[in-house]
């Protein structure tokens, strides 16, 4: 079995860095996605409670219409009666004229009525949709919640085994090298290390100097004066 080289331990490290990252943001999804799920119930359940309020604000429009609907009638009963005992003929006319007018104003209120008692027909046809929706997100919420705490503990049993794995792989790396990946790491994360490309930084392109080509070449390391990146010599010339 060959020695690894310090080139080759960064490499791996650079991987495990990698898979690291992509374990973290896949940790981050599920609350993310929790977060969105908890928001849209928030609106549905928002949106029922709208639909109450309309349909409370409706009813008493239109009990308030009918209740004026009832003293209405009850005037114009009042009317007929002194009209019935009115004693001169011009009493009696205008009597009459008046019942006539508030008959009509009546008719108004009779129509009035009946859009209202519509309205609340047509608020109430929506209730179950509303109440429907607001099950239907909640269990998707159960449901979302339940695969997220599945994923996650998977997640975080994958964490740790690659977690060990980075502890073995970083011992191989000797004392200096291992102070200098430390501190990239500890700053930018797997963004510390990059492999060198065409002669240059592969993170930001910089040339490198025929010294820094050269320890490449020797399979160690180098650090871009650039970036300050930890380089290694990518693996496809080896
Ligand atoms: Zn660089």
């Amino acid at each position: 079995m060959a020695v690894a080289t310090t080139a080759s331990v960064i490499r791996t490290l650079h991987r495990i860095q990698r898979q690291l990252t992509d374990l973290r943001s896949q940790l981050a999804a599920g609350p993310k996605q929790i977060s969105v799920q908890t928001k849209r119930l928030q609106n549905v359940e928002n949106e029922k409670s709208a639909l109450a309020e309309t349909l409370k604000k409706a009813r008493k429009h239109s009990d308030e219409k009918q209740l004026l609907l009832r003293s209405s009638e009850a005037k114009i009963n009042d009317l007929e009666a002194k009209r019935n005992t009115a004693k001169a003929n011009r009493e009696y006319q205008l009597l009459g004229e008046q019942i006539d007018a508030d008959k009509m104003a009546i008719r108004v209120l009779e129509d009035e009525i009946l859009e209202s008692l519509e309205r609340v027909d047509e608020i109430t046809s929506q209730q179950p949709t509303a109440t429907d929706n607001v099950k239907k997100v909640t269990a998707a919420l159960e449901e979302l919640k339940k695969q997220v705490q599945k994923e996650a503990a998977q997640l975080e049993k994958e964490m740790a085994r690659v977690l060990s794995k980075l502890t073995e792989v970083e011992s191989e790396l000797a004392v200096e090298t291992r102070e200098v990946y430390q501190r990239v790491v500890k700053h930018k994360g797997e963004d510390g290390m990059a492999s060198s490309e065409g002669g240059c930084c592969g993170g930001c392109h910089q040339k490198l100097t025929g010294k820094m080509l050269s320890q490449l070449m020797a399979e160690d390391v180098a650090m871009c004066r650039s970036c300050g990146r930890l380089l290694y010599e990518a693996e496809t010339n080896s």
